[in-house]
């Protein structure tokens, strides 16, 4: 029998998008042969400090390598303890092991799929110090909880905004809403520069702390007493490289455009298959939420997911469970290895064992991935909802 879904999945699917645009960006950065320190890194901070309305951006090789610098930036002590959800990508938590920061790993709650506020109340000790947000998968997590929370115990947001390039949450930019943010600009992610990331910041002193970490180049231009660090800075390297600055820039500023694309496609898959009893996680009235991975879940918990997905394969759609394992069930931290990094002795601090975070672990086997329909709708959306509607016949 012939799959629902026989239209080929490009150009619909293909991404990155790149056009003449990105290639004259890059050109003339490889022209004017300055391919380490051209002032274009500059101008995509500013790029990007403009967008998300923050007083500080820097540039980074990677995000990894920003939220290293976030973690480093806050200036906490050895032991201290970070919320952090476990439903994530592992570089919103591991850079902070670098400086003995002790990572608390948490509940994610299920109607955002962000870190969930009531769960890190409960885990907050006299050591906690900060929290990660992540808004997972493209939906701002609940912000006003979260804040409410960090101002109650003095604790810090690291806000990893890696899936949110061009989300609002009330109004406000993702990246915007941490004391520290980061996003990624790795080649999957809405406003790829190839490899890159950008720290964005209000706060001088995270400012110039991120810079004495990695960027030696600029340090002398801190216009503070931090400017005597310039020829050693703290033992790292973290710039971007100017082609990537380059193409990050000509990619954000196509951004606005290309999330228009994309959401419209995907609001109108999401609106079918509510239909059909799925929840696709469209966001309350006060978020703009972007897609940088597509994922539902179907109402009813009772669901075999595990079938559903074999149907909508059967049907041509590529479905799949989503992509991170839950990180406190990884080998890293279940056999320890974390403390050879963090250097921090066994009796000071526990890991969530692997039983444990069950809520998360649950609601996260319901989830089923899509993929993103970031391009010219080729018909392919419509058929996505036909095999869909099949599937649950
Ligand atoms: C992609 C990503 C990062 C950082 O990734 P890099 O590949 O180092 O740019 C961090 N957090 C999340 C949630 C991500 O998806």
């Amino acid at each position: 029998m012939k799959p629902t879904v026989d239209l080929p999945h490009e150009p619909t699917c293909a991404w990155p998008f790149f056009d003449s645009d990105d290639e004259a960006a890059v050109l003339r950065i490889l022209r004017d042969g300055n391919v380490s320190t051209h002032p274009v890194i500059r101008e995509l901070e500013a790029d990007w400090a403009r967008f998300t309305g923050r007083r500080h951006g820097l540039a980074h090789a990677s995000g990894t390598a920003g939220l290293m610098a976030a973690f480093f930036a806050l200036d906490l002590q050895p032991g201290d303890e970070v919320l952090v959800p476990t439903a994530t990508f592992w570089a919103s938590v591991l850079p902070m092991l670098w400086f003995g920061l002790v990572p608390v790993f948490c509940e994610s709650e299920s109607e955002r799929l962000g870190p969930c506020p009531v769960d890190m109340a409960r885990r907050i000790t006299p050591r906690t110090r900060a929290m990660v947000v992540v808004h997972l998968w493209g939906l701002p997590a609940k912000m006003s909880e979260l804040r409410a929370l960090a101002d109650q115990h003095g604790l810090a947001i690291v806000e990893d905004a890696s899936h949110t390039h061009g989300a609002t949450w009330r109004g406000r930019a993702c990246g915007s809403l941490g004391d520290v943010s980061v996003l990624s600009l790795q080649g999957d992610k809405l406003a790829p520069a190839g490899e890159g990331g950008i720290l964005l910041t209000d706060d001088d002193q995270i400012h110039e702390r991120a810079t004495c970490l990695g960027d030696i180049t600029r340090i002398i231009e801190l216009d503070s007493v931090a400017r005597r660090f310039a020829a050693t800075s703290f033992g790292v390297k973290t710039r971007i490289a100017p082609l990537s600055a380059a193409l990050g820039r000509s990619q954000l500023a196509k951004l606005p455009d290309l999330n228009a694309r994309r959401n419209a496609n995907h609001r109108r898959l999401c609106l079918a298959l509510e239909a059909l009893g799925f929840e696709t996680f469209l966001g309350p009235d006060h978020v703009e939420r972007v897609w940088f991975e597509f994922i539902v879940r179907h109402r009813d918990p009772a669901r075999d997911v595990d079938a559903l997905i074999e149907r909508l394969t059967r049907e041509g759609c590529r479905a799949a469970a989503p992509r991170y394992p839950l990180l406190h069930q990884q080998p890293f931290f279940a056999e320890g290895h974390w403390r050879q990094i963090a250097r921090v002795p066994s009796s000071d601090a526990t890991m969530a064992g692997v039983d444990e975070l069950a809520d998360t672990a649950r609601e996260n086997r319901r989830l089923i991935r899509l993929p993103n329909f970031p391009g010219p709708d080729n018909g392919i959306v419509d058929q996505y909802a036909e095999a869909f509607a099949r599937a649950v016949e």
